[in-house]
């Protein structure tokens, strides 16, 4: 299992701090994703600690972008990739994430990318096409995990009910063999119930993870 705690564009709790209440946790992978600046404390501080993105290319005139290489120099292991956050606000899209991720992965970083249907395409009808059309562009890889994150749970504090995100993991593994985290919405309330479907192999957690009870309470859920 993996839990992962995207901090998204906020400070998020003390690494050193955290890192204590997270030690001699067994039986989960934890990995949290902090804004640039706090990339090197988290390092530090022993967290296994992940990117919020990163670009394709090894350095160059790309002004606001960051390389796999200069994450590796400060420790970052990782990185999201396609956040829905980036696809809707910052015109990602599924050719650049396609590019973030081989290149991530190329260099040595672990890579979650993230997927997921708006609400108009679900109620549409059209959430496996969606979801087949942005993992087409991913390739396995052992160090790829995809995170299913319908666009309409992120942030909203309404989660896919268990059997809604077995059947889109399910439908997700069978285009690609890769671990599928879910996220939106994930809390400790929420967490076994989630967890526990067979094709859940850990959770995306947004703005449960800035509360380090909450994020140990979802890790121990985990477990
Ligand atoms: C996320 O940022 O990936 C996320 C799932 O956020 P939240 O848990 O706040 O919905």
């Amino acid at each position: 299992m993996l839990i992962a705690g995207n901090w998204k564009m906020f400070r998020g709790p003390e690494p050193a701090e955290l890192a204590v209440r997270l030690a001699g946790l067994d039986g989960v992978d934890v990995v949290v994703c902090p804004p640039y600046t706090r990339l090197a404390a988290c390092a530090a501080a022993g967290l296994r600690t992940f990117a919020q993105n990163v670009h394709w290319a090894d350095e160059g005139a790309f002004t606001g972008e960051i390389s796999a290489g200069m994450l590796q120099e400060l420790g970052v292991t990782g990185a999201i990739v396609g956040h829905s956050e980036r696809r809707q606000l910052f015109g990602e899209t599924d050719e650049t994430v396609a590019r973030r991720a081989a290149h991530a992965l190329a260099a040595g970083l672990a890579v979650i990318a993230c997927v997921g249907e708006l609400e108009t395409e679900r109620e549409a009808g059209a959430t496996e096409e969606v979801l087949r059309r942005q993992v087409s562009v991913l390739e396995p890889h052992p160090s790829l995990v995809v995170a299913y994150e319908p666009v309409w749970a992120i942030g909203t504090g309404r989660t896919a009910t268990p059997e809604l995100a077995q059947e889109a993991h399910a439908f997700i593994k069978s285009l690609l063999d890769v671990p599928v985290l879910y996220g939106g919405s994930v809390k400790p309330e929420n967490a076994a119930g989630l967890l526990a479907q067979p094709d859940v192999d850990g959770a995306l957690v947004g703005g449960a993870s800035l509360d380090p009870d909450s994020f140990l309470r979802i890790c121990l859920a985990a477990r």
